[in-house]
């Protein structure tokens, strides 16, 4: 690979452009209209307009013309960042079609993965412990209510196609089942384009684990350990830990060692996470993302591996150990403590409303064990309500979780960010508050906490 496309914007373009250049790749970037002065575009070594005169998402959704930009500017591969395209079966086959390699997995792993009924169809196959869950798409309410029935109450009906924490409803009794069933099947059509739900039972307050893993095209498959996710605002991660505080080594292993057996199970290739709600000392696979994702820095610091660079290399078909230099499994050490938290330009005295605006002071914090993946955060910038909220990603790492926790905490009170809303105070009430210093937050932990807000 010479020169690589990123199908992306924000953060996260950036990101994957320093890959590429710390491997002496080109880049070539996208942006929308609205996009005109944001920073991704600027950190390309060619940037080009898409969408003209669509809306400003759907600039970044239009596959065709992307293929279009990366053929013209003679690009050997598409890399699509997380959101947008970058679970899109369609997209993924049409860069193959146009003779542009698709850093991701295989088309294959995507039909099985973007389909979250396929993917747990995909874990009982492989023999691995899953949320107890109807087998397949249910059509009709009476089958949601003897699921019910069957499993006690509280259930939470899922869309197949949902991501991002959308699509999900909990119902506590079969009158509430019966009518968010109806809610759900309709909101599922409308936002995923395909109504299929299936039910689970709702796990009552369990921690959102995951783990990441890296696959080559030649079989060779290693974990990099786990995230602990379970800080959450409505199903959306807000703060990540690696790794989780409450996991004793043999759980870990256990947990670290089904979520190979999947990703072998099915050939897996490239960078993907596995996905689990952990209670007590079991754990259920909930779904795998097959591609980047937002958290990935903090397991970047626990273990030294660059995961966006493992990604590109894969890609180019080299070997995990011998070639990319990643080491054997044993091998790979567990190192320290890290926490990202994504600041957002979000209100959190105002339910979390987006507020936009220009930057006028922007001063962010450095220092040891600090990193920052920004976007659009500088002095002067404008933040737009046309994109998702996110300014820039702080991830720290320390020699255990207190240590990372103090650099955090020092981060954000170092950060000046005027003329914009954030929720840098709700963060740090996150990490000031006990239940997260002793790294025992479930998913609930937000919901459940009022004083956060204050
Ligand atoms: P998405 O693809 O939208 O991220 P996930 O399936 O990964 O959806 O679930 C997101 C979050 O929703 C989980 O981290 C957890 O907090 C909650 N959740 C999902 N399934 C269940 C369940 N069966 N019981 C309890 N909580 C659940």
């Amino acid at each position: 690979m010479k020169k690589v496309l990123v199908a992306n914007r924000g953060e996260i373009a950036i990101r994957i452009f320093r890959a590429l250049a710390e491997l002496d790749i080109e880049t070539v970037g996208i942006y929308a209209q609205e996009d005109e002065a944001s920073v991704h575009r600027f950190k390309a070594d060619e940037a080009y307009l898409v969408g003209e005169g669509k809306k400003p998402i759907e600039a970044y959704l239009d596959g065709m013309s992307i293929i279009e930009v990366a053929k013209k500017a003679g690009a050997d591969a598409i890399h699509p960042g997380y959101g947008f395209l970058s679970e899109n079966l369609t997209f993924a086959k049409a860069c193959e079609a146009n003779g542009l390699k698709f850093i991701g997995p295989d088309a294959h792993h995507l039909d099985i993965f973007g389909d979250k009924i396929k993917a747990k169809k995909a874990a009982i196959e492989a023999d691995i412990p899953t949320v107890p869950g109807t087998d397949g798409p249910v059509d009709r309410v009476e089958d949601v209510l003897s699921f019910g029935e069957e499993h006690g109450y509280p259930i939470i009906m899922k869309a197949a196609m949902g991501g991002g924490g959308r699509g999900m409803r909990v119902a506590h009794t079969p009158s509430e089942a019966a009518e968010e069933f109806k809610r759900a099947k309709s909101e599922a059509k409308a936002a995923f384009g395909l109504d299929d739900l299936y039910v689970e039972k709702y796990i009552a307050d369990p921690k959102h684990i995951e783990v990441q893993v890296l696959g080559d095209q030649h079989g060779n498959i290693v974990h990099l350990f786990e995230r602990d996710c379970s800080v959450q605002r409505r199903h959306q991660k807000v703060v990540e830990v690696a790794p989780c505080v409450e996991l004793d080594a043999q759980t870990r292993e256990q947990l670290c060692q089904t979520a190979v057996k999947l990703m072998k199970h099915v050939g897996y290739v490239n960078a993907g996470t596995v996905e689990f709600l952990l209670e007590g000392d079991s754990f259920y696979f909930i779904e795998v993302n097959p591609r980047i994702q937002v958290e990935h820095t903090i397991t970047e610091m626990i273990t030294g591996i660059d995961i966006v660079q493992a990604q590109i290399l894969i890609a180019q078909n080299h070997l995990l150990h011998s070639e990319i230099g990643i080491p054997e499994q044993e091998d790979i050490k567990l190192k320290g403590a890290a926490i990202q938290c994504r600041i957002t330009t979000e209100d959190p005295a105002n339910g979390f409303l987006p507020d936009t605006g220009r930057i006028n002071t922007y001063r962010s914090p450095g220092g040891f064990g600090i990193r920052l993946d920004a976007g659009n955060g500088f002095q002067g910038s404008v933040v737009t309500p046309f994109f998702d909220s996110l300014l820039v990603k702080v991830s720290t790492e320390g020699l255990n979780y207190e240590k990372a926790l103090q650099k955090m905490t020092r981060a954000l009170e170092e950060f000046r960010i005027r003329g914009v809303v954030t929720n840098i105070p709700f963060l740090i009430n996150v990490l000031k508050h006990p239940t997260f210093k002793n790294g025992t937050m479930t998913t609930r932990f937000i919901d459940e906490t009022p004083e956060l807000f204050q």
